[in-house]
């Protein structure tokens, strides 16, 4: 089956979860250390104010004052945590499938170009995704999103002692007493 966006939708621009558990806070767009800078004068340009935070690190040492990012994250505009800054949701204007426009869908990141793909081998589709949710597969019309997760996986594939992730501190009122907000070392889950 062909995926294709659901019409009207925009929930993965809006919608942000908890990852990889609620003391992690919301997850932004993840964002490889070569494209933080585009991104940065996308915002200036579009006088939007875009707050980068790390989101996977690692080290030789078990020690947090010796990380190396391997990637960051956008959050989102909202205090929750969720809604894309880039997603434009004041004008008239809608997307080719009804959807919210992106403001840089040329230059998005290459994390909103592999979505919904979360594997290549076999195709998986995150099941977040209003279209898997409905279809559960699809096989056909993936290549472009196929070359960009495999592009993500490359960078990530790196072999060190220490893995990190960033704990964004940011979600739900009711959540605010579980989550966390900095470096914890993947062991620790
Ligand atoms: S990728 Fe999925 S969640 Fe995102 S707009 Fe398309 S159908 Fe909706
Ligand atoms: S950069 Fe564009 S495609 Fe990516 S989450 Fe934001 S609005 Fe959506």
């Amino acid at each position: 089956m062909e995926f294709r966006c659901i019409q009207e939708c925009s929930q993965c621009c809006i919608e942000r979860e908890y990852y990889p558990r609620k003391k992690y806070g919301k997850i932004g767009v993840l964002i490889l250390p070569e494209e933080k800078e585009k991104i940065k004068n996308l915002a200036k340009k579009y006088e939007l104010k875009v707050l980068i935070l790390p989101r996977i690190g690692i080290s030789k040492e078990k020690d947090s004052t010796s990380i190396e990012i391997l990637a960051y994250q956008m959050m989102g505009i909202e205090k929750n945590g969720n809604t894309c800054p880039f997603l434009d949701t004041k004008s008239t204007k809608r997307s080719p499938h009804g959807g919210f426009p992106c403001k840089i869908y040329d230059d998005r990141p290459l994390a909103c170009r592999a979505y919904p793909l979360i594997e290549s081998e076999p195709i998986t589709l995150d099941q977040k995704c209003k279209f898997c949710k409905e279809y559960k597969t699809a096989d056909d019309n993936l290549n472009s999103e196929i070359e960009s997760l495999l592009k993500i996986k490359n960078k990530m594939n790196v072999d060190t002692p220490f893995v990190w992730r960033y704990a964004t501190g940011v979600g739900e009122i009711e959540d605010e007493s579980q989550i966390r907000k900095g470096w914890i070392l993947e062991e620790q889950n």
